[in-house]
């Protein structure tokens, strides 16, 4: 985590510790001069320094703060959280209800992934005689972690600490996810923060379009692709529409690595969309991913929270009822039974950049046939098995294996969980009046475009909030 000053901000501010010029690692200190509280404990990810920031000391005092207020449960938003309460943090952890769910699911993965990723570093460490490394935390600190929690509806008012009052709004970019509302008190009066969380594309299925909110003094926007727009839902529909129609002429399977959290249930939602068009002649979608089943079943105790049109059209079904084809593989058993199909399935699993879960396993029954297809609906990042196919890698090195890729590779834009330049413009033109508005959570070619578009098209004048660097309230 990068430096921000040790001693108390003069002034009260809110100090950006990440997500600032990058997009992972979220975490902003407000001190108001008698409170602070952290917005968001994200885990830096990707980079190849990652771990040494996700392990560094914190760079404000753990006694001092006050209460954690987390915008949704992506880990780069909410991932240092159990480290947090190892350290020593015992207070209140405030997040919707829907996101302390997912919160269960996504923080005993990191835990568990973060154990065996140690396990298998100090296998060389202990044969080169070097210190060994121990998980960033444990099952145990994950338990404390969930029992700090405290659920809080969108829209209900709740004070998380002195002289600070904050209010969820539906964000639309996950299940619980929300714009951060916050009504600071300090001692040159009083601050409206708005802070618009991952804020959701307005065009994807089941969730609902971002809460549209007027009033803020400051606002802290995200710009993750503040470049750039993405595919609309009918095109993006009809592309999918079109690979299932050519894996089906050629006889071949469709594998779609997929993030566990809100992309695949949007898959499965569009999968049974397309089925009632006659559009899917797969007879079997696979889920075969732990992981993705319990979120998937997460979404569906919240159905209360998708948007009107589609919780109307799964009429109280759950996703397994709408998607007859769909079948759940949990065991390891039931994932390597679907190596036997050679081709008619749709496979979906994990991981989403393929850097590691079942989906490697698809791979090296089906990368080399020519007749089976691969496509892929999020972002890929660089030095992942994912981005090399992307980028029209012909072998592939996987699981000590060197596989031929004669598969089509597929990308679909439109899944994107974010909202893209014009609807992020649009969203933040509605405040009135204008607020001084600072970029965070975007790489800074996107932020600087972003920049440029606000002020062009919106007449906001906005700025970067860079790491470290307090921003006065
Ligand atoms: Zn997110």
């Amino acid at each position: 985590m990068p430096a921000a000053r040790k001693r108390r901000t003069p002034d009260p501010a809110i100090t950006p510790l990440g997500a600032a010029g990058e997009v992972t690692g979220s975490c902003y200190l407000i001190d108001t001069g008698q409170a602070r509280i952290l917005l968001e404990c994200g885990l830096f990810q990707g980079s190849r320094n990652a771990d040494a920031r996700n392990r560094a000391r914190w760079s404000f005092d753990l006694a001092g703060i006050d209460a954690v207020v987390l915008s949704h449960a992506h880990l780069d938003h909410s991932g240092l959280v159990p480290r947090l309460v190892r350290d020593g943090y015992g207070g209140p952890v405030y997040a919707t209800a829907a996101t302390c769910d997912l919160l269960s699911i996504m923080w005993q993965d990191s835990a568990h992934l973060n154990e065996r990723d140690v396990e298998w570093e100090n296998k060389w460490r202990r044969r080169a005689g070097k210190p060994l490394l121990t998980p960033l935390y444990s099952m145990d600190d994950v338990r404390a972690a969930l029992a700090r929690l405290l659920p809080v509806d969108y829209d209900a008012p709740f004070a998380p600490a002195r002289g600070i009052g904050a209010c969820f709004h539906d964000a639309g970019h996950i299940l619980g996810s929300a714009i951060v509302a916050l009504d600071i008190e300090h001692a040159r009066g009083r601050t409206r923060v708005v802070f618009s969380g991952d804020l959701g594309n307005s065009e994807t299925v089941l969730l609902r379009d971002p809460t549209p909110l007027q009033q803020a003094d400051l606002l802290l926007l995200e710009s993750t692709y503040g470049d750039r727009n993405h595919r609309g839902p009918v095109q993006t529909r009809a592309e999918l529409a079109g690979v299932l129609a050519a894996a089906h002429a050629s006889g071949g399977n469709v594998l779609i690595p997929a993030f566990a959290v809100g992309r695949t249930q949007e898959l499965l939602y569009t999968l049974g969309q397309l089925e009632r068009e006659g559009l899917l002649p797969q007879a079997q979608v696979f889920l075969d991913s732990p992981m993705a089943i319990a979120a998937t079943r997460t979404y569906e105790r919240n159905a209360d929270l998708f948007n009107h049109h589609d919780r109307e059209q799964l009429a109280g079904r759950s996703l397994a009822a709408w998607l007859p084809a769909l079948r759940y593989s949990e065991t390891p058993e039931e994932s390597m039974a679907i190596n036997r199909i050679g081709g008619g399935a749709v496979i979906i699993a994990g991981s989403g950049m393929c850097n590691g879960g079942r989906i490697r396993h698809h791979f090296k029954y089906n990368l080399w046939r020519r007749e089976a297809h691969v496509v892929f609906c999020g972002f890929q990042a660089a030095g992942t098995p994912g981005r090399e196919l992307v980028d029209g890698a012909r072998r592939l090195r996987l699981l000590g294996a060197d596989i031929a890729v004669h598969a089509s590779i597929h990308t679909l834009g439109g899944f994107s969980a974010h909202a893209g330049r014009d609807q992020l413009t649009d969203w933040a033109s509605r405040f009135q009046p204008r607020p001084r508005v600072w970029l965070v959570h975007g790489e800074d070619a996107a932020r600087e475009a972003l920049c440029a578009h606000l002020r062009r098209e919106a007449g906001l004048t906005a700025r970067l909030a860079m790491a470290g660097e307090a921003i006065a309230l």
